[in-house]
């Protein structure tokens, strides 16, 4: 038996890069798997790559607070209760600030921030009920150092990071726990949009020297999802190859 078997997991953005790495590893683990995205070929096809059965496939903009407490609604319906959650879906629209758009900071705000909201939202009180239950954000080293031509990005991470704390301290108490994930710079589909010479600038600031893979935030997840760390709470932990210290 794998430590996490008989677990239910909803993933969100689960469908590429870090999402998916999390859901083939919490697979692996023995969890069976709720993912979440907004395109049902991608999220189809996710399932389909996990490696044993009972995974599901559910297409929801996490933005979206009434599309939220439906799907929520569902997959307790399908599986019972859920008993990990990871905020993983994100997205950016950069720019300089002084070309920032106001709807690009209400998009990125309302996915990265508000969707965890949402999502926490309408899974917290079960879990609170069965004084269990488990709350990984993706949060990113940009939510804690600030970034150029990220200032929606960097609000929405760096709103990640009080909101964990403050969840934490919340549910404590109720046998809950939550913590947060800052990556660095990941090899996924979201830092194939950088140019190569950003990409060269990225590796001389990294002390490792190179990018790091979806898999290395997916084994983290893992570790705080178990019982190994059942009594680590409210915590910001980096996998960046040590690009902030
Ligand atoms: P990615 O490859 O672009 O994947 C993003 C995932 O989120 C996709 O599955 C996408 O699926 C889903 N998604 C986007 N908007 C959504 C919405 N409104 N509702 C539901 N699902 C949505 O991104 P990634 O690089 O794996 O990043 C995953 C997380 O890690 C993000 O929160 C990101 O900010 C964070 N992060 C990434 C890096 C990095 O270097 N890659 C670094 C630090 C933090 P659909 O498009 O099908 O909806």
């Amino acid at each position: 038996m794998s430590e996490l078997s008989e677990k239910v997991a909803i993933v969100t953005g689960g469908s590429r890069g870090i999402g998916l790495a999390v859901s083939q590893e919490l697979a692996r683990a023995g969890c069976t798997l709720a993912i979440i995205g907004r395109n049902k070929k991608r999220v189809d096809s996710a399932v389909a790559s996990l490696s044993n059965n009972g995974h599901q496939a559910y297409t929801c903009d996490v933005s979206d607070s009434v599309d939220t407490l439906n799907i929520v609604k569902l997959i307790n319906n399908e599986f019972g209760s859920v008993d990990i959650l990871v905020n993983n879906a994100g997205i950016t629209k950069d720019n300089l600030f002084i070309r920032m758009t106001e709807e690009d900071w209400d998009d990125v705000i309302n996915v990265n921030l508000k969707g965890a909201f949402n999502m926490t939202k309408a899974l917290a009180r079960n879990m609170m009920k069965r004084r269990a239950g488990v709350i990984i954000n993706i949060t990113s080293v940009v939510g804690l150092t600030g970034n150029p031509g990220q200032a929606n990005y960097a609000a929405s991470k760096a709103g990640l990071i009080g909101f964990t704390k403050s969840i934490a301290q919340e549910l404590a108490p109720r046998g809950v726990r939550c913590n947060a994930i800052a990556p660095g710079f990941i090899d996924t589909d979201m830092t194939a949009e950088l140019d190569d010479e950003t990409v060269k600038e990225l590796h001389s600031r990294i002390p490792m020297g190179h990018l790091g893979r979806p898999s290395d935030v997916a084994d983290l997840v893992r570790f705080l999802a178990g019982p190994a760390a059942h009594y680590i709470t409210g915590q910001i932990i980096s996998v960046d190859g040590g690009m902030v210290m």
